[in-house]
């Protein structure tokens, strides 16, 4: 079925035509979060935050607007780089020259664009509504173009520089990471735990106590930080002494094996300015040299009594804080690593080996110097790199920076103005990250990105800014060839600088994040379509994952900030992560990735549509197949709901447009009245709760009205009504209102289910009324009547189900069969509202309890109903149920009719007959007795069987031909019935 229309929407370009209809609707620009293409087989995570964008899109344009729906790939970046490495066995940045930056940049493309392409058809597949033709993407020039004027925009505005900074650095992939990168990936390292001592310079055997993980960082040593308001101790252990906190003491002993004799105890303000010398002075010739350095400073924010001594090893050249405080102390700068992450020649001893690897020799070497106190290891959370899980190393470097820090107060302004669902995803999550808000480095040392639009003169040093391709090609020397602007194309670019020099460019690419946090403006090909701008930005709605908190919703943030002076987005979503039933990530490498794809292979587009959008929102969603297959059991009741009212509709060839529910207002039953009440009142639920993008509650509110309201209570108690022979009234109104209620339902599933309903749309609805259009998409959405609207209908609805549910328990407490009516149902109870509806429903109880009399009684008068053999007695929770267990004659018929009814009901589906069709019937009863009770209602049974003509007899069975015939036992009695299609007959007649 969803093949089928999936071919008929490519086929009768229904998105094209939908999208055209709205194209003169009220704005809404959605901006599509751009996914990494990195596998060509999505998840079903990825796949869930579509389904949620398609449901928004599809809803909107049901409303009338004219929906933006452009999806998005985000094309660059590291993680490709690594894909073509491990393709071609290419180990590092130099192979990646030898390679040919040619060829690699090629191979990257391919690589982004044919998994692009593969997501796109997995998109398409789903029955994802967007304008997959015009997806963009960040590789492309138009693109890369707005990047460059973006940075240019911040350059104007002085936030734009290359400046020292103190960053995480993997030394595999030889590149800067940012900080939402950092915080990606951690690992359990073990790493030497040591306590090395610092000489205090002219105190013969004195020594500052400090305490380290990074042997490494010992070379680039310049300082020592204590706290000034913590007390500190000077303490005498086996004829040397050491200074460190005092509340240490008990822990230092403990690790290290050594006790120590307290000598005296002092402030740390005491200690600022003591001068040391640095243990690896003699290996180290950068150590040497060092002017005003190893010395006491102080720090209140950066010294802790948590670990360590209280004294803190400071390397400003590798450690943050310990940057900060070196500044502002006027500490030197010693940074003696490389790209690689291996010691450079002023490292000396070192020079040439890996920090990590050097740590046992640094160890040794400080054991032999005598500055070692006591070694050992530890294990501890530390960040690796995401991509090649390659241990991160700090170190400061200089690189090209946008200054936003000083901008926090706008961040956080902006944040209060704009709508975030859920609310505390916004009020603090994001909030309290953008409290740690830092200047933004944004230069990367790799290949595959934007390059950096910087070009920096060789003589003069001055850098310029290039801010589009136009610009670039009148500012070069020569005629440049660009087959895009990428490396290495773009790096043979030269420029003429105002000094008269040459001016080269700085062989950078930019962060992808400032890429992605620019498609508000990227996608609309700013700066060029300007009118594009104008119209459409904002966005006004964007959804991601948790995740995308730090990442993108930031990363929009802080480039809409920097080059537009706000937000880029009106509302954000936020929705959790799809997990496996443990509640772990679901990978490849665990063995428990499920594709969306073959959760529809299993059970369908719309199954794993209505699985994903009915999870809480921005809860994580725990995949599980047996929760897929129940959801989908709901829609299955939805579609036998819509085929059992248009099978009788048809068949009473009811035709919508010539009813109006005003003109049956009169006809309309209590229960019609209800269900009208609960369709209106859905309506303005669902509207309202899409309105406020909570689809999971939307989706509720639908099930409840399709599965309770409609399939298991207004379809139940109107069947009677709709298997009468003659196009009655009542049966017409009961028709009315639920076509009503159907039609509704439809077009407000339709954003959530869009397969389903299409599908009922074409087969029942599309040809019921004269003016509807070609898809379901383009009827209106439903408005609330509140006129229908009846808070009391809906609350005594409760209570007649009350009664009705109580009565049949006790009916099968009794043995006695829905089928048999009997003679009277009493009712007491103290609640107001269920006599009411009691009154209300009268008809309607009477019918479901198949009760001729149905009655409230007083408390008081219960006493006359004692008699236990004849009033079966029942309490419920709105009072008590007496049911009359004394059959008459008449009662007897009219239950065993019904039985006989029922089997031959059933005896008409075995034989396949249609609906209308007429049969002619024969009943042989076991005695005279069941005879004439048959007999008595003959022709209700003809009516509700459609029989031509039924004979009933008693005596020998005698099996007629060409009659279907079957024995059946009615209370432990056996009857035998015929049916035979009366139109078969006649044809044997007449031959
Ligand atoms: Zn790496
Ligand atoms: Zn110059």
């Amino acid at each position: 079925m969803e093949a089928e229309v999936q071919q008929a929407w490519v086929r009768d370009r229904t998105y094209e035509l939908v999208k055209k209809v709205r194209s003169s609707g009220e704005k809404f620009y959605f901006l599509d979060g751009p996914p990494f293409p990195s596998s060509d087989t999505p998840h079903i995570g990825t796949s869930w935050n579509k389904v949620i964008k398609d449901t928004v899109i599809r809803y909107k344009r049901s409303r009338g607007y004219n929906v933006r729906d452009q999806p998005g790939y985000d094309c660059h970046g590291l993680p490709i780089e690594l894909a073509i490495e491990q393709k071609f066995g290419v180990k590092s940045k130099k192979e990646i020259e030898s390679f040919g930056l040619e060829r690699f940049i090629v191979e990257c493309r391919r690589f982004a664009e044919t998994n692009a392409a593969a997501m796109t058809a997995a998109f398409q597949n789903l029955g994802i509504w967007m304008d997959w033709n015009q997806a963009y993407m960040t590789h492309l020039d138009y693109y890369i173009e707005c990047d460059w004027w973006g940075l240019k925009q911040a350059w104007s505005k002085g936030l734009f520089e290359h400046g020292q900074r103190v960053v995480h650095w993997c030394p595999r992939c030889e590149t800067v990471l940012s900080d939402y990168e950092v915080v990606l990936e951690y690992k359990m390292l073990r790493d030497p735990s040591i306590y090395v001592k610092f000489p205090v310079v002219d105190k013969p055997n004195e020594y500052i106590l400090i305490w380290t993980t990074t042997p490494w960082t010992l070379p680039s040593n310049v300082g020592v930080m204590v706290n000034p308001d913590f007390q500190y101790a000077r303490v005498r252990s086996d004829g040397e002494t050491y200074i460190f906190a005092k509340e240490r003491m008990e822990t230092v002993a403990n690790e290290t094996g050594h006790s120590f004799e307290l000598l005296e105890a002092f402030p740390g303000s005491k200690l600022e300015g003591l001068r040391y010398r640095g243990p690896l002075e003699n290996l180290v010739p950068a150590q040497l040299n060092l002017q005003s350095g190893h010395r006491v400073v102080l720090s209140k924010e950066y010294v802790t009594l948590t670990e360590g001594t209280g004294c803190v090893h400071s390397a400003p050249g590798h450690g943050e804080e310990d940057y900060e405080v070196g500044i502002r102390n006027n500490l030197p700068l010693l940074m003696l690593v490389d790209d690689q992450g291996k010691f450079l020649p002023e490292a000396g001893k070192y020079a040439g080996k890996s920090v990590r690897d050097a740590n046992p020799e640094i160890i040794d070497d400080l054991k032999s110097l005598g500055a070692l106190l006591h070694a050992g290891e530890i294990e501890h959370r530390s960040p690796v790199c995401w991509r090649c899980k390659t241990p991160l190393i700090i170190r400061a470097t200089k690189q090209w920076l946008i200054h936003i820090a000083q901008l926090k107060d706008l961040f956080i302004k902006e944040v209060d103005s704009t709508l975030w669902i859920p609310t505390w995803a916004g009020a603090n999550q994001f909030k309290n990250w953008l409290q740690g808000l830092k200047d933004w480095v944004i230069s990367r040392q790799r290949f595959w990105g934007t390059p950096l639009p910087v070009w920096s003169c060789t003589s003069c040093k001055r850098d310029k800014i290039i801010g589009s391709k136009q610009e670039l090609l009148d500012n070069a020397l020569s005629k440049a060839d660009l087959p895009t602007l990428h490396r290495p194309w773009v790096d043979a670019v030269k420029l003429r600088c105002d000094c008269g020099g040459e001016m080269i460019r700085v062989q950078d690419v930019i962060d992808v994040w400032f890429e992605s946090g620019g498609a508000s403006l990227a996608c609309l090909g700013h700066p060029a379509n300007a009118k594009e701008t104008k119209f459409w930005w904002p966005a006004d709605f964007i959804v991601e994952g948790r995740d995308q908190i730090t990442a993108w919703f930031f990363g929009l943030l802080r480039h809409g900030i920097v080059t537009m002076g706000r937000c880029p987005y009106k509302t954000v979503l936020m929705h959790g992560f799809a997990l496996d039933a443990q509640g772990r990530e679901m990978h490849k490498s665990l063995g428990n990735f499920v594709s969306a794809n073959e959760v529809v292979q299993k059970f369908g587009r719309d199954a794993f549509r209505y699985y994903v959008l009915q999870t809480t929102l921005w809860e994580d969603l725990q995949f599980t197949w047996d929760a897929v297959r129940q959801h989908q059991g709901d829609l299955s009741t939805i579609w036998n709901t819509f085929v059992f009212a248009s099978t009788y509709m048809s068949l009473d060839r009811f035709a919508p447009a010539k009813l109006s529910l005003k003109r049956l207002g009169k006809s309309l039953r209590p229960e019609d009245r209800w269900l009208l009440s609960r369709t209106n009142r859905t309506i303005k639920e669902v509207t309202s709760l899409m309105d406020a993008y909570k689809i999971h509650e939307a989706l509720r509110t639908l099930k409840t009205f399709l599965v309770e309201d409609l399939s298991h209570t207004y379809i139940r108690y109107v069947r009677r009504r709709t298997w009468v022979e003659k196009r009655t009234r009542d049966k017409q109104v009961a028709y009315a209102t639920l076509y009503s209620a159907l039609k509704s339902a439809l077009i407000m599933l339709t954003p959530i289910t869009p397969f389903l309903t299409e599908s009922i749309y074409q087969h029942m609805f599309r040809n019921a009324e004269a003016k509807n259009p070609e898809t379901v998409h383009l009827l209106e959405w439903p408005e609330c009547d509140s006129k229908w609207v009846s808070d009391s209908l809906e609350e005594e609805m409760k209570g007649a189900q009350n009664v009705i549910s109580t009565v049949a328990v006790v009916r099968m407490g009794k043995g006695l069969k829905q089928r048999q009516p009997v003679p009277q149902v009493l009712v007491i109870s103290e609640s107001k509202a269920l006599r009411n509806a009691l009154k209300t429903y009268a008809g309607l109880l009477r019918d479901q309890t198949n009760t001729r009399r149905l009655k409230p009684i007083s408390k008081d008068s219960l006493s006359q109903f004692t008699d236990s053999n004849r009033f079966a007695k029942t309490d419920f929770s709105e009072g008590t149920v007496l049911i009359d267990l004394k059959l008459s004659k008449s009662e007897l018929a009219e239950g065993l009719a019904r039985d006989a009814v029922r089997r031959m009901q059933q005896m008409r589906k075995e034989m396949d007959l249609k609906v209308d069709s007429f049969v002619h019937a024969y009943v042989v009863a076991p005695s005279k007795k069941e005879a004439s009770l048959l007999k008595m209602k003959s022709s209700y049974i003809a009516g509700e069987i459609r029989a031509k003509q039924l004979k009933i007899t008693t005596g020998e069975t005698k099996v007629l031909q060409p009659y279907y015939t079957k024995r059946w036992q009615i209370d432990g009695m056996n009857f035998e019935f015929g049916l035979c299609e009366t139109s078969k007959l006649n044809r044997k007649t007449t031959a």
